[in-house]
């Protein structure tokens, strides 16, 4: 999501009544029988409220000016029904809106998930992941409260209301005519209330996901926070973050009960002057007490959904502007669609061509007219100083970004003009942080083919040197890992990684050589896991190990976003004043310690 504009500050209620029918057209369709009875319960609740306010003048009138004792029983036996029904359709409503609120919010979370599957890589790396999380969790639930705001308000407040303005009316006429009179002026300065709230809700949001993201941020760069000993610098930017936004909040605060005192202070002199008309014409006129007893219980339950009617347009607002951010992301095109008429490809060799490949992810050129061959069944190596293109590279051929100018080929057809899915289903990607997700280590092999069988997931485990230490674990291979499992070395992840890739049996293999020393053990193991996947299949591989340069069948050598050599180790490392015979001289004292760069 990208970060607000001001633009987006000035929601006007054009933009709001649109997102209000789109969100209940959306919705509303779904869930139409579920609504309907909540409508129906929510009426019963409304006539009961008015029943109970009209019913008062003949309780009043029957016990207190006629003495009429069995009447007055009737009347209150009625009265107890009411009050039974309308907590029955009470909680009906309730339970229905609530079920349905919190299908909205599951149903849409499914939509944003499978949509941000959809999306580019591209899109990830430009939109802050942390921040991302936290609005879309703030956010959905924006949209149930469209939803059930709306039906309650219209169905239960306002026929409450609009049911205890009749009753007022059919007691006292001209008491009625009054409360016409005070209403507009209020209704105004509720509106003025909540135009400025509107603008404050949206920034307030915005600066917690400042918050929520800078400290993210933090908890996942702990170990470079403290190297650089950052924590000052950091606690300081985030401590202004959180003042402005505790601030902002105390600004919604303000401004969304400053309808509190208004209302009350009216309140209190309409139920003052209308006991002073009571008793007035009481006195000269000899009306009946339960008239007015009615007309005061009307008033007194009308002030509640009055009260939240007053509130509507302010929280309606609020959730349509989180609502709103949930549309931005959902409405994102995803940026590389399918070609119309894309083919499955159809390997044969498993030949990769680079033929003139141009990149940049912004303005600033990062590959030039890169061209290069990975036979078949060979390993070719990219070396090349860091910042050189290489991970490009790499990136460009599972169409995580799409070249700006030449074509990237395999077995002759044009990966742009062949399915993404076709594409990565013969691809396995091995890169320099392993990443494990949340769920068994059985799982984290298995999401290199999902249909991979048991025996086939051990296989793969087995050959990736992996087998041994997974059964070491306290549920082997059930055994869980992520973010909330076990604790597992950067070497056992990496040979986690590789069982992943190699379970896929594809036959191109992508690999970022891990730069981070292993200790000598491990550096082994993964090594010999590398090479099990390595053996038979394409391989383009960022090298960073001496070793796999040497082995490699070719070598490309990249600097500023260019090819500048080609061949083998040997000749290369011949080559007067190359670039690979520099590279490779500095490199070799370090190679025979530790193989890093
Ligand atoms: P290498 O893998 O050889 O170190 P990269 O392919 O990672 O090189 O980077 C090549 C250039 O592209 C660098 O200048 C880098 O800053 C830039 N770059 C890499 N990834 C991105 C990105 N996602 N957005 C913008 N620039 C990037």
């Amino acid at each position: 999501m990208k970060s607000p504009d001001t633009q987006k500050n000035n929601v006007d209620s054009e933009a709001i009544t649109g997102m209000l029918k789109r969100i209940i057209a959306e919705n509303g369709r779904d869930h139409v029988w579920g609504y309907a009875i909540a409508i129906i319960c929510l009426i019963l609740v409304a006539l009961s409220t008015a029943y109970i306010a009209y019913i008062m003048k003949w309780v009043i009138d029957k016990a207190f000016v006629d003495r009429n004792l069995i009447d007055a029983w009737l009347i209150c036996g009625s009265i107890f029904a009411v009050f039974v029904a309308r907590g029955f359709a009470g909680y009906f409503q309730s339970v229905i809106l609530s079920k349905i609120g919190n299908n909205i919010i599951a149903r849409y979370q499914r939509r944003i998930y499978s949509h941000l599957m959809t999306l580019s890589v591209g899109f990830f790396s430009e939109a802050r992941s942390a921040q991302l999380a936290a609005q879309i969790s703030q956010n959905v639930s924006g949209i149930r409260d469209v939803m059930n705001l709306t039906i309650t308000s219209t169905a239960r407040d306002l026929l409450t209301f609009v049911s205890l303005v009749g009753v007022m009316i059919f007691q006292d006429p001209v008491l009625s005519i009054a409360f016409v009179v005070i209403a507009p002026p209020l209704f105004l300065a509720l509106r003025y209330i909540s135009k400025r709230l509107r603008s404050a809700t949206r920034e307030a949001i915005v600066l917690n996901s400042h918050v929520l993201g800078a400290m993210q941020e933090t908890i996942q760069g702990i170990s470079i926070v403290k190297a650089f000993t950052m924590e000052n610098e950091l606690e300081s930017k985030i401590n202004k973050l959180i003042t402005a936004a505790e601030h902002r909040q105390n600004r919604i605060a303000r401004l969304s009960e400053r309808n509190g005192p208004l209302m009350e202070s009216v309140a209190g002199f309409v139920i003052a002057s209308l006991f002073a008309y009571a008793a007035y014409r009481s006195i000269n006129d000899s009306v009946s007490p339960g008239v007015f007893f009615s007309f005061a219980t009307s008033l007194l339950l009308a002030y509640d959904p009055a009260r939240r009617l007053a509130k509507l347009q302010v929280q309606l607002e609020r959730a349509v502007v989180n609502a709103r951010m949930i549309y931005e992301l959902l409405d994102m095109e995803p940026r590389q669609r399918d070609l119309p008429d894309a083919k499955p490809l159809v390997v044969t060799q498993a030949r990769i061509e680079f033929r003139g490949v141009g990149f940049a992810y912004g303005s600033d050129a990062v590959l030039d007219d890169v061209s290069f061959v990975a036979e078949g069944g060979q390993t070719t190596a990219l070396v090349g100083p860091s910042g050189a293109g290489k991970s490009t590279v790499i990136n460009l051929i599972p169409r995580f970004h799409d070249p700006k100018e030449g074509s990237i080929f395999i077995d002759g057809q044009d990966i742009r003009q062949i399915t993404k899915q076709s594409l990565r289903q013969h691809l396995a990607y091995v890169s320099q942080q392993p990443y494990l997700f949340e769920g068994t280590i059985r799982d984290n092999i298995r999401y290199g083919r999902p249909d991979a069988t048991n025996a086939e997931i051990e296989e793969a485990a087995r050959h990736a040197y992996a087998h041994d230490f997974i059964m070491a674990q306290p549920q082997g291979y059930d055994t869980p890992v992520g973010e909330n499992g076990v604790t597992l070395s950067g070497g056992q992840r990496q040979r986690l990684s590789i069982a992943r890739a190699l379970v896929r049996n594809a036959p191109i293999l992508l690999l970022d050589e891990a730069t981070s020393a292993l200790d000598t053990e491990s550096e082994a193991a993964v090594q010999k896991a590398l090479d099990e996947a390595m053996s038979g299949r394409t391989v383009v591989v960022i090298a960073h190990r001496l070793s796999t340069v040497v082995r490699a069948e070719k070598i490309v050598v990249m600097q500023n976003g260019r090819v500048v050599e080609e061949g083998n180790h040997e000749t290369l490392a011949e080559a007067d004043n190359g670039l690979y015979a520099r590279l490779n001289n500095l490199q070799r004292p370090v190679a025979s310690g530790n193989s890093r760069k």
